[in-house]
This record gives C-alpha cells, structure tokens and sequence, in this order.
C-alpha cells in the first residue's frame, strides 16, 4: 500500500511567544517541534505498512527550516520526504494550506491512504485534513482513535463522539486524521538515524506544481487574523472575614456570594 503522511513543524505552544509589535507568532529553530499528533499519523502508517507492506511518503508545508521534521520522520520509519516551500505560499490560511497541499500531493503520485494528524498545537483548526479530501476528491474520517484492516480496500476506523465510539468501514484510497489516543508513536531507530542522513528531502515550489496563483499564500487566503494576544488568566481575589459575632460573618459571606451570583 501506498501512504502519505501530512507533518507539520509547529510552535511548542509551553515556549510561544507573540510578537507584541505585529501580533505574530515568534517562529524560529529553538521552539519548533513536530505536531504531536502528526507522530500518531505517522505511527499509524507504520502499523498499517508493517502488515500489509508499501512505503509511507512524509509531505510538509512550510519554511526551509521544516525539513527538519521531515528528517525526523524518516528517523522514524518514512521512506520518503517532500517539503512544500517557496515564498509565494507564506501567509497562506488553512483554505490556501490545504489546496496547496492537494496539489503538491498529485504531484508526486496517488495513494492508497492519506494520514494526518487531527489537529495541529499552534492553529488548532482540525480543518486540513478534511479539506485536503474534499480537494482531492476522496473520503475521510476524523479523530480516529482505531485502525484496523480486516478486508482487502477497506479500512474499519473507530472514532470518538462524544460520550460514544463511532465504528466506520472506509472504502480506500481515503483520509483519516489521527488522535493521540491511536497509538504510542515509535521512536527513532539507530538504523532511521543513520538514514534520514541518506534520504533527500525533495523541495517542491509553486513553479513545480500545477497551482493557481489566485488561490495560494496571502491571496488566496479568504480568512485574515486580526490581532493574537495572550489571554491573562482573572486574577483571584481572597477575601477574609474577621471579627464580629458569627452572624455578622454569614452576612457578610453571604453578600460576597451574591456578589459572584454564587447566592
Ligand atoms: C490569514 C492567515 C495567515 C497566516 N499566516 C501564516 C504564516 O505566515 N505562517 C504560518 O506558519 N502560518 C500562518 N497561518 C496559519 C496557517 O494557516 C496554518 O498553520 C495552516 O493553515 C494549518 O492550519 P492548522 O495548523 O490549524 O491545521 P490543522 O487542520 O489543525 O492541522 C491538522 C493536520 O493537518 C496537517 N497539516 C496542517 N498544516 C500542514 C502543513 N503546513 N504541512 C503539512 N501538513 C499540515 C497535519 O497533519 C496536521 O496535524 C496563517 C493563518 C491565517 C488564517
């Protein structure tokens, strides 16, 4: 089977920091990290490429500097990488991500089952994955918690809702986002190691692939964000209550409760 892989770098959102002058994100080497869920992703292509055979195909959007996460899926286990990169597609909205992404991905082959992670740490849309299956033409699932494959083109996909679990047979080729809950993602292997030094990560820019220019980067982003700011927590307040007969204290209590509509 052929698999793909979506990795994202993200902000490690315990050391984010906000710009104060442009409301941006701050983004450099020292707080990158893979998107956690993306390793659920990338673990689930594993299991799947374990039992049935095939290659798993890693694919990420972003900066030169994104290579990075690449190398560490091939670290992994991936057997090939593909960075999206070029300037042209920076300030591009989870819309233009997604058709990008689409495009890129038809571009380097078709696939019998594309992986991505539900939700990113940084965005938190959970919206790529669904739109890249809408672009592409095919079907998914979302927030799966279980994998399994029990009859040839078909996958049976367990997802949560609610208080629920959903239990869904996938026709493939199709897409399913990935949950923390699916697995416990592998670490690299010494032999990964020593071969994410051997694989190239191959750059794809908006020159190689069939885009329109209308619909990548800033301009092809209908969603603009305004401002980011970091939310400060309500400062709690103590109030003591001293002295007077212990009816006066209830009152008083009472009052402070009533205050908070507690009462
Ligand atoms: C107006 C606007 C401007 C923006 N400008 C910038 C900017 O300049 N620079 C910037 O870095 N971000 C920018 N963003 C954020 C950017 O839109 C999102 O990072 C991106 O669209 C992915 O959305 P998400 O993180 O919510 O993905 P989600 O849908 O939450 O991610 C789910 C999964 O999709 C896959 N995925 C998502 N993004 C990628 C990717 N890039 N490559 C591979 N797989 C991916 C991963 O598997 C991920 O786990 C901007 C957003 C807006 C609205």
């Amino acid at each position: 089977m052929k698999f793909l892989v979506c990795v994202k770098q993200v902000v490690d959102t315990s050391q984010m920091e906000v710009d104060p002058a442009t409301g941006r994100l701050k983004r450099n080497n020292a707080n990158s990290i893979m998107n956690p869920m993306d390793r659920n992703a990338l673990e689930a292509a594993f299991a799947l490429r374990d039992q049935a055979g095939g290659r798993v195909t890693v694919i990420s959007m972003g900066p030169p500097q994104a290579a990075a996460v690449l190398k560490e899926a091939i670290s992994m286990g991936a057997d090939e990488a593909y960075l999206v990169t070029d300037r042209a597609f920076g300030g591009a909205d989870t819309l233009a991500t997604s058709y990008t992404l689409s495009r890129a991905i038809e571009k380097i082959g078709s696939f019998d089952l594309i992986l991505c992670g539900q939700e990113s740490i940084d965005s938190n849309t959970a919206q790529v994955g669904p739109e890249i299956a809408a672009t592409l033409g095919m079907s998914d699932v979302s927030a799966a918690v279980g994998i399994s494959c029990e009859k040839e083109g078909f996958l049976t996909v367990e997802r949560q809702m609610g208080d629920n679990r959903e239990v869904l047979e996938m026709k493939l080729p199709g897409l399913i986002t990935c949950t923390g809950e699916l697995n416990k993602p592998r670490y690299p292997s010494i032999k990964g190691i020593l071969k994410k030094e051997e694989v190239e990560v191959k750059n794809l820019t908006a020159a190689d692939l069939n885009v329109d220019a209308a619909r990548i980067g800033m301009k092809g982003s209908p969603t603009q964000v305004r401002q980011v700011r970091p939310v400060v927590p309500p400062k709690k307040e103590n109030l003591r209550i001293e002295g007077g007969t212990a009816e006066d204290a209830a009152d008083e209590l009472t009052a402070a409760l009533k205050k908070l509509n507690l009462a």
